[in-house]
């Protein structure tokens, strides 16, 4: 019995470490995603406040331009009004002036926003610069860390599931069935059996069984939780051969 017992519990501490890789192999990869997306957006915030940027100085400029415009209209009209022969002449260009003058006043206040807007973008801008070179730092250590954990994984993984194969084809079919069905059941397949109680569910074992179980004669499978009852004895040779 005992080495059934002992091929179940490799078995069973393969599929363990089977398990365990399968789960980081697929939760590692889902993990460098997550830091590329954060990497991602970081720079997609960065890019849209740089757009927001080129945008106001581009308004800037159409301002500045215009306002030049203006400047220059109202010194040629400035200037014209001493070449003016008519008072009807004069007042029409007064006006004119006058237009010129008011246009450049909303002009000035249009550019003072767009250099307000263009001085906090640039602050936004030299943050976020910041941000995404320490998500850079940061996150690409990481990446690369799982990275080269997924390599590592990877180079084990196969190995091991040879070894559970070469187990398993050593194993009794039917008790492979039970195996499978007890760990999909509990988790865990094995259970220490100590004065008449099973360890792995806390129910009690029948005294007959329980004897059955001490004597080693058979598999025994506690009747409630369907774990394979083992004993202290078997744990301790077991320490004692390694
Ligand atoms: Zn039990």
């Amino acid at each position: 019995m005992r080495d059934q017992i002992l091929v179940l519990d490799t078995l069973q501490r393969i599929d363990m470490e089977l398990s365990q890789l399968e789960q980081n192999l697929k939760e590692y990869p889902v993990k460098i995603s997550n830091y590329e997306s954060e990497i991602e957006a970081c720079r997609e915030k960065l890019e849209n406040s740089r757009k927001i940027k080129e945008e106001a100085i581009k308004n800037k400029l159409r301002i500045e331009l215009d306002m030049a415009q203006n400047e220059d209209t109202i010194k040629k009209s400035e200037q014209k009004l001493f070449e003016i022969k008519t008072h009807k002449e004069y007042e029409a260009l007064q006006k004119q002036i006058a237009e010129a003058k008011r246009n450049n006043a909303v002009l000035e206040d249009n550019l003072l926003q767009e250099m307000e807007k263009l001085e906090v973008v640039e602050s936004r801008i030299s943050k976020e610069e910041e941000e995404l070179e320490n998500r850079e730092n940061e996150y690409s250590a990481k990446i690369a860390d799982f990275k080269e954990k997924i390599d590592e994984l990877k180079v084990i993984y196969q190995p091991k599931t040879e070894e559970k194969k070469k187990i398993t084809s050593g194993i009794d079919r039917d008790l492979l069935s039970i195996y499978e069905r007890v760990k999909k059941k509990n988790g865990y397949v094995l259970a220490l059996a100590k004065n008449e109680v099973c360890t792995g569910c806390n129910m009690n074992i029948p005294p007959q069984l329980f004897n059955e179980v001490l004597t080693h004669s058979r598999l025994i499978q506690c009747p409630n939780c369907l774990k394979f009852l083992y004993t202290e004895s078997e744990i301790k040779s077991e320490a004692k051969t390694g």
